[in-house]
């Protein structure tokens, strides 16, 4: 137990719950910290932070209706192609898909919307492939 910076009360390390505002929707947001007991001051370490941020990325997720994380990953293993690749046909820069994957930005509307469609099999990865514009890298 740590005693809380501000008043010197006793802190409980613990998570609770907080509404947030959401296009006019209540999301639930588990924020895990050190809550003081006696002023009610929470206090959050970065990894703490790291954790909360994802709850808001993912309730924000359910909100719109976006695949979840598991889900995105799900589809591209199915279509059998790298993080890489998906993002090389479908922008967002190198690093995106693990953003998508590991909760940390949920992915635009239209990648979800597309994504949703290669798992149907409504489109095809080739189909992506060939009307992206994206020419293939000489070293394969
Ligand atoms: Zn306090």
């Amino acid at each position: 137990m740590k005693n809380c910076p501000i008043c010197g009360g006793n802190t409980n390390r613990e998570s609770k719950n907080i509404e947030l505002d959401y296009k006019g929707k209540k999301l639930i947001i588990a924020m895990l910290g050190d809550y003081c007991q006696a002023c009610g001051e929470s206090f959050h370490t970065v990894q703490d932070q790291k954790i909360i941020d994802q709850n808001i990325a993912l309730a924000k997720r359910e909100a719109e209706s976006l695949l979840f994380p598991k889900e995105l990953k799900r589809i591209r293993k199915k279509l059998h192609i790298s993080q890489e690749e998906a993002a090389e046909y479908l922008g967002g820069g190198i690093r995106a898909f693990s953003k998508y994957e590991n909760a940390l930005v949920n992915q635009p509307r239209a990648l979800d919307v597309i994504f949703k469609l290669l798992d149907m099999g409504k489109v095809s990865w080739d189909d992506i492939k060939s009307v992206s514009g994206v020419k293939p890298p000489l070293s394969c």
